[in-house]
């Protein structure tokens, strides 16, 4: 049945009908948790053999004992690693702790307090801003709300970031610093950025504030999840554009190997590097070599990572599948909401009727199954048309994920039904 097109005394029928299913589920007091992105404990268990790995030999090549103090900018394996990752020359590349979310804190706390490459640190300006492509991921925005650095959304297509209005903005605002991407898989939505975007954002540098940086989160870049969906390369983009400085890269080992005790990478221009390295060193005396070593011994190659990666998707991908299977076989029919399907990464998002996201929500809790917060995916958690549902399949074994995505379904059609009926 369409929403749309069926009277009030159907409506009506059917929620009477929504309502005593919803409440015999109630009874069943679930506990189930579909909110945050983690690896599930399966995944986790595929880089156990981490542990022991150096077998009492804590020597990098090159004869650095790596559990003692000192380098700053990681071992050269390590660096290595990440390159492959991010797909950049090792020169360019610091390996750093478990988190490459504390790089982008850090990072940004480098623009805001002392300017990147010698330009105007950010909080010498009247109204910094950063342009917050939404949905995106929270932390994000967290980082920006915690500074007072303040956020303009744009919308998400199917290429990426609307990009007309972030020219639009980035011309007629002096005083936008930023911007945030997920280019591959983003967070939620799963869309890959197309060439022409990942051009356009490399073009961005030549007309926008010279202290202005795009931070480019490449936190899914080898989470396929079968289907191998290619990225353009941003900094091959700013090479050709001379706007090299324009770009940070971001990625880690989190959702690769153990995501508490990973390693994260950051990827610049040497200005760009220069910048960070100053502000770190007063911070550190150096990361986590011995945990660094570790990843280079179980990595060897690009391709034992990559090997690994295949493992991980095929945990994966029957958790992707089964929410998607629940949307289309519960939803597909109706008017009462769009999802993405998304090739990799670990979200599926869902956009509701206008204004039923929360109600959503809320109904879930009360019959046992916990969501993200609705318009925790929008800058200040506000989203203004309350829509955006993230859906994260990882963590829960697929019979809970199965039970939580009919909880879920039933849930979208009682919030819209008793919305349209208001
Ligand atoms: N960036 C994005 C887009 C994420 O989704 C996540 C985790 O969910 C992170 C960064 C966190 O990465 P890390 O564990 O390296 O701090």
């Amino acid at each position: 049945m369409q929403i749309e097109s069926a009277s009030f005394d159907q409506l009506a029928e059917w929620e009477k009908e929504l309502s005593s299913h919803y409440e015999r589920i109630r009874q069943h007091e679930l506990n189930l948790d579909i909110t945050r992105g983690k690896p599930s404990t399966e995944q986790l268990n595929l880089s156990d053999k981490l542990d022991g790995i150096l077998c009492n030999d804590y020597r990098a090549a090159g004869g650095t004992d790596t559990r003692n103090y000192g380098g700053l900018i990681g071992l050269t394996s390590a660096r290595e690693l990440g390159a492959d990752m991010l797909q950049v020359p090792t020169e360019e590349v610091i390996a750093a702790g478990n988190s490459s979310l504390t790089l982008m804190y850090h990072a940004v706390l480098t623009g805001y307090l002392f300017g990147f490459a010698g330009n105007t640190p950010w909080r010498e300006l009247k109204a910094p801003k950063f342009l917050c492509p939404v949905p995106g991921y929270d932390r994000h925005f967290s980082i920006c709300a915690q500074l007072g650095i303040g956020m303009v959304s744009i919308p998400m297509n199917d290429q990426g970031p609307n990009m007309d209005l972030v020219e639009k903005y980035i011309r007629e605002d002096n005083e936008i610093i930023g911007i945030w991407c997920v280019p591959k898989y983003s967070n939620p939505s799963g869309i890959t950025y197309s060439d022409e975007t990942v051009e356009r954002l490399a073009q961005l540098g030549q007309i926008a504030n010279p202290g202005f940086r795009i931070f480019w989160d490449n936190a899914y870049a080898v989470h396929d999840l079968g289907h191998y969906v290619s990225l353009a390369s941003i900094r091959a983009a700013t090479l050709e554009n001379d706007t090299v400085d324009s770009v940070l890269q971001f990625a880690s080992t989190s959702k690769v190997s153990h995501a508490g005790a990973g390693v994260a990478f950051v990827s610049a221009s040497s200005a760009n590097l220069q910048s960070l390295q100053q502000q770190m060193q007063t911070m550190t005396i150096g990361p986590d070599k011995v945990n660094q070593l570790r990843h280079s011994r179980f990595f060897t190659e690009f391709t034992t990572l990559k090997e690994h990666m295949r493992k991980h998707a095929n945990i994966l991908k029957p958790k992707f599948d089964c929410v998607l299977e629940h949307l289309h076989n519960g939803l597909a029919e109706m008017d009462l909401g769009q999802w993405e399907k998304p090739q990799g990464g670990y979200f599926v998002s869902f956009n509701t009727r206008k204004g039923c996201a929360k109600a959503v929500v809320k109904l879930a809790a009360e019959a046992g199954v916990k969501l993200t917060p609705a318009g925790a995916t929008f800058p200040y958690g506000k989203d203004p048309e309350d829509s955006n549902i993230r859906i994260a399949p990882s963590f829960p074994p697929l019979e809970e994920l199965d039970t939580a995505m009919s909880v879920f379904v039933l849930c979208v059609k009682l919030a819209s039904v008793r919305q349209k009926l208001e």
